[in-house]
């Protein structure tokens, strides 16, 4: 069984783009400038933009974060994206989600520029995913996809089964696999909450992907022998045996599971390090103006 360490892969792609970030400013080109926008004080997200302003300035970007109070109006908000938008020096940036109840997320976001969307949300960019179009890819299905090239796993003519259809995961990597390429060319069945049979049908896949949110929801008899399998899952369960109180564990019975499966991606350390990473890979390309000219 083999270990898709995402820690690892996510580390090798900072790397390499802080290589060429170092080479672009050796030819005078100026580095690429994330920004990043936050409402309020929820502690995760809080967490989450201080640890992309730390890779990202890493990686020789400059970053800047707007950090707004919790009692920012929607107008208020739409005004710094128009200032974002419009400011030159600034390649790509993202709105931390969730805003708070009184701001509509989606008025927000589609506000955003789409060529400056590196999230990738913006209906211009998931419109052109789903057409095969040259986009912002969603930093999560970005991240999973990578590992799926990086590990070279094959996927032509493989039957990948997704658990879950959020806009943000399920949706997005279930089009990216079936779509022709590498990885890619999978025959792809999505699953949801409404499925029937759904522990039958993810025993057939030769790619599991589980987007579910459900602790440990994937067991040993819903995985066929020799399957690669991908846990997006993150939980925060209490466990009194360890030092903080706490450990993080995924939507697949990892223990089990991994017994069976040909390849895993743990949690902590599979997906979740590649989101960061993506996040950069779009940015880059955004300086680059690769997407958009
Ligand atoms: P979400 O928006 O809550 O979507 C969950 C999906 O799972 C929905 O489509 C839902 O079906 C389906 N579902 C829920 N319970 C089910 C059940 N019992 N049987 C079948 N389907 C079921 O979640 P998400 O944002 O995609 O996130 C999924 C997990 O990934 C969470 O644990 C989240 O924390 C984690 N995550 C990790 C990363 C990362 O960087 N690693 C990034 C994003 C999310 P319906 O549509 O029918 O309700």
């Amino acid at each position: 069984m083999i270990l898709i360490d995402g820690k690892q892969t996510a580390e090798d792609i900072r790397l390499e783009i802080a290589r060429e970030v170092a080479s672009m400013i050796d030819k005078g080109i100026k580095a690429p400038h994330l920004a990043a926008v936050i409402v309020g004080e929820d502690p995760a997200s809080q967490t989450y933009v201080a640890s992309k302003e730390k890779q990202a300035k890493a990686a020789g970007f400059t970053s800047t974060v707007y950090r707004l109070p919790a009692a920012t109006t929607e107008q208020e908000l739409l005004g710094v994206i128009d200032f974002l938008n419009d400011d030159p020096d600034v390649d790509g940036y993202i709105v931390q989600l969730p805003l708070p109840g009184h701001i509509n997320s989606n008025t927000v976001l589609q506000a955003v520029a789409p060529e400056k969307d590196v999230d990738g949300f913006h209906p211009v960019n998931v419109g052109r995913m789903a057409l095969g179009l040259p986009c912002y890819v969603p930093a999560t299905p970005h991240g999973i996809m990578e590992l799926l090239r990086r590990y070279q796993v094959e996927t032509t003519g493989k039957k990948c089964v997704v658990l879950g259809r959020s806009h943000i995961v399920g949706s997005p990597v279930s089009i990216l696999m079936s779509q022709k390429g590498t990885p890619g060319d999978a025959t792809v069945t999505l699953c949801h909450s409404k499925t029937a049979g759904l522990a039958q049908i993810a025993a057939e896949a030769d790619i599991l992907i589980a987007a579910i949110g459900k602790p440990g929801f994937v067991t040993a008899d819903m995985v066929k022998e020799g399957a690669v399998v991908i846990d997006v899952g993150i939980h925060r369960i209490e466990a009194p045996d360890t030092k903080s109180g706490f450990r993080l564990v995924g939507d697949v019975d990892f223990e089990a599971v991994a017994k069976k499966a040909s390849m895993i991606t743990p949690v902590p350390g599979g997906v979740g390090p590649m989101t960061i990473a993506s996040l950069l890979q779009n940015t880059l390309k955004a300086a680059k103006k690769e997407i958009y000219g």
